[in-house]
């Protein structure tokens, strides 16, 4: 099956007419104990939901084929998948991590690996001469986000794994913005997937999810697999089938997410109450030659910076009719989120900053809304 393309992939692998019944639509089992035999002999391969089960393991092969991977594991959040992954390693530990990412990685870093006797670092992951000098030291592990959240940062995959590898650490690439139909980071050197399933795979706004696909099914990925089942933050077998529903769709979503995003992209860059425009598509932005190079296209997030500051981007968000303010992205539904606003005490988020996630309305739509609630900012 591997050597078809991700949006057939997509729609078929995990997805095989269940044996017992013919069903075309994968049955979900909810069961949280299986029979096993008078010593604990495993009958059927499952014993305990906890340790594994038959839903769950039809979404890890639809991304291990995704991502093309030896290895899936599928967590209760992207949050677990992450902290799960990072605690997998031995305390003394050196992680690099990027300077711009998701604010939760920013707080596990920050607040809870320090506590666990991981060593952390962050750098500019744009900038490879700077990654280089922090390689200088030995690594356990260099994170990549991209493109990243909330600025669409761009960095190298093929070039960062490198540098990693010849540091002695293991590369992860989290890949929720990109998704697999956009962007493969294992074909690029990388050594193991993060995705938040909850955005783009679910892509309906209803099912949180985590997961870590790796390039090798080793003694690594052992580890993880097993404090995973240890410690307990699997994802429900509902919760695996509303995923695996997500990812029939996947392909069909992607194209016409990036299509509205693209449009919706050009209107936004040539209007005069826009200061830029944060999407890794326009030739302007200083990551376009990698993001060109490493992925199919170019997503459908993106952020805009307005002129007149945290006021105006306020007013913009209050006036948008069809983009709901709300935080997550990856729903049909078009999202925008200030966020400055809820990124606690401190933000990173330039004050005069909306993120925008691109759903599935009609595009003219879209480009209508912003453009209605971009009139008074010309105005003003
Ligand atoms: N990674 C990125 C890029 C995200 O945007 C998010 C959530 O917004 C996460 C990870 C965390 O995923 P979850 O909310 O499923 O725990």
């Amino acid at each position: 099956m591997n050597a078809l393309r991700p949006g057939t992939l997509a729609v078929h692998v995990g997805n095989e007419a269940d044996p017992a019944t013919g069903a075309v639509a994968p049955p979900i089992h909810l069961a949280t104990t299986f029979r096993h035999g008078p010593a604990g002999e495993r009958i059927a391969g499952y014993e305990y939901q906890r340790e594994g089960n038959p839903t769950n393991d039809r979404l890890r092969e639809t991304l291990k084929a995704l991502e093309g991977g030896e290895e899936a594991l599928t967590f209760a959040s992207g949050m677990a998948a992450m902290t799960t992954l990072l605690e997998s390693l031995p305390a003394g530990s050196r992680v690099l991590f990027p300077d711009e990412c998701y604010s939760g990685l920013r707080m596990l870093f920050g607040e809870f690996l320090p506590e666990r006797g991981i060593a952390v670092d962050t750098v500019d992951m744009a900038d490879l001469d700077a990654v280089r000098a922090a390689c200088a030291a030995p690594l356990a592990m260099l994170w990549i986000e991209t493109p990243s959240n909330p600025l669409l940062k761009i960095s190298d995959i093929a070039a960062l794994s490198e540098l990693a590898h010849a540091a002695g650490g293991l590369a992860v690439v989290d890949n929720t913005f990109a998704t697999p139909l956009l962007q493969r980071p294992l074909a690029l050197g990388a050594d193991i997937v993060m995705h938040s399933t909850t955005k783009y795979f679910g892509g309906h706004s209803d099912v949180l999810g985590g997961a870590l696909v790796f390039a090798r099914a080793d003694a690594f990925a052992q580890k993880v697999a097993h404090r995973l089942h240890v410690t307990g933050a699997v994802l429900a077998p509902f919760s695996a089938w509303l995923t695996l529903r997500g990812c029939r769709s996947l392909g069909a979503r992607m194209a016409m997410h990036c299509a509205s995003a693209r449009k919706l992209v050009a209107f936004l860059a040539a209007h005069p109450a826009v200061e830029r425009v944060n999407w890794p598509g326009l030739p302007s932005h200083p990551g376009h030659a990698v993001a060109a190079a490493q992925m199919r296209e170019f997503g459908a997030m993106l952020s805009i910076q307005l002129h007149g500051g945290r006021e105006a981007a306020l007013a913009v968000a209050g006036r948008l009719r069809l983009f709901t303010n709300a935080t997550s992205l990856g729903g049909c539904e078009s999202l925008v989120e200030h966020r400055a606003s809820v990124e606690g005490p401190n933000p990173r988020s330039p004050q005069n900053l909306l993120r925008v996630s691109v759903g599935l309305e009609d595009e003219e739509d879209l480009v209508a809304d912003f453009a209605q609630a971009l009139e008074c900012n010309t105005q003003m």
